[in-house]
């Protein structure tokens, strides 16, 4: 069956003044992901995601959220969408249970009884209920902040660095209601984040972006294990490896050399005519080892 896009960017552009944050980004989310949107800090990632929420108007290009362009369709489009974009904003003198009422009525939210008791339960929340929010450790101030995200039935929720803050523990207890949320509701989930070990646990789709462009777009297993890989090689004398391959045809992938080993950026099935190249030139190689940890490919792309 083929799965609905729920989000497009299609070539679009932000300009602050001066300064371009978002640079011709095009990517799709479908319907049932959990994506990663990917980025060091400054990546543009904020930027995206109060676009798509139409919070400010992109300066160039086209967004489609949920099969409609947000410009023209703004309301009924965001009325079945969550966001948590900054720290969730409760009263702190009163109880989960009152907050989620008050902001429950004030968008409306019907069968709200009901619907608080199902989300509080779907975040872990039932037995705190009526604790005051100020008592809250951070991670349940997040998972209160998820909560009201899901009280009007959204069919895809955004979530800005949702583990911004909390400790290791707030952080797994996050990623587990995220997929929670995902498999036991079906809710597309946005997850934008600055750690990529955060997202690389939960997430199945991912686009990695930097200074406002995509630097890679696809299937987070698959980009694990990807055709391109980082190789590192140990031969006899790194130097005059590096000189051959700089006046070779593996010009283009060559990386630096780092203790002591040859690093270079290379598709999987052009690993072996690298090996010949080096043969033939009289190189000994003493290892090869792939590396393939997203995170080592976040840190090449970005740096
Ligand atoms: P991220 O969320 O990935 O950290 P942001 O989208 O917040 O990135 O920011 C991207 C870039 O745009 C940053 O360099 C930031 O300083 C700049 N920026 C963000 N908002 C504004 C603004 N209102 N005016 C000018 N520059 C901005």
């Amino acid at each position: 069956m083929k799965k609905e896009v729920f989000l497009e960017f299609d070539h679009v552009s932000k300009q602050y003044k001066d300064f371009l944050a978002v640079n011709d980004l095009s990517f799709k989310v479908y319907e049932g992901d959990i994506f990663g949107f990917l980025g060091p800090n400054g990546a543009g990632k904020s930027t995206s995601i109060r676009m798509t929420l139409s919070l400010i108007k992109p300066t160039l290009g086209n967004i489609t959220l949920l099969g409609k362009n947000i410009v023209n369709e703004r309301e009924e489009t965001l009325a079945q969408v969550g966001a948590l974009i900054e720290k969730p904003d409760f009263y702190p003198y009163l109880t989960a249970q009152k907050n989620l009422e008050i902001l429950g009525k004030i968008s409306g939210v019907s069968n709200l009884s009901s619907k608080i008791v199902e989300v509080l339960d779907l975040v872990g929340l039932t037995s705190r209920r009526e604790s005051k929010v100020k008592t809250y450790s951070q991670g349940m101030k997040q998972r209160l902040g998820i909560a009201q995200t899901l009280l009007h039935d959204p069919k895809l929720i955004i979530l800005d660095e949702p583990a911004n803050g909390l400790d290791p523990q707030g952080q797994v207890d996050m990623r587990e209601l995220i997929v929670r949320i995902n498999k036991e509701r079906g809710i597309t989930v946005i997850i934008s984040s600055h750690i990529l070990n955060e997202v690389e646990q939960i997430c199945n789709r991912m686009v990695i972006i930097n200074k406002g462009q995509s630097m890679v777009e696809g299937n987070v297993s698959e980009l694990l294990t990807g055709s391109r890989m980082k190789v590192s090689y140990v031969t006899d004398d790194n130097e005059r490896t590096l000189g051959l391959l700089a006046n070779s045809n593996f010009k283009e992938n060559v990386g630096s050399i780092e203790k002591e080993k040859l690093t270079l950026l290379i598709e999987h099935e052009n690993i072996p005519e690298l090996n010949n190249f080096l043969s033939n030139e009289g190189v000994k190689v003493y290892s090869i080892e792939p590396i393939r940890s997203l995170e080592e490919y976040f840190i090449s792309m970005t740096k």
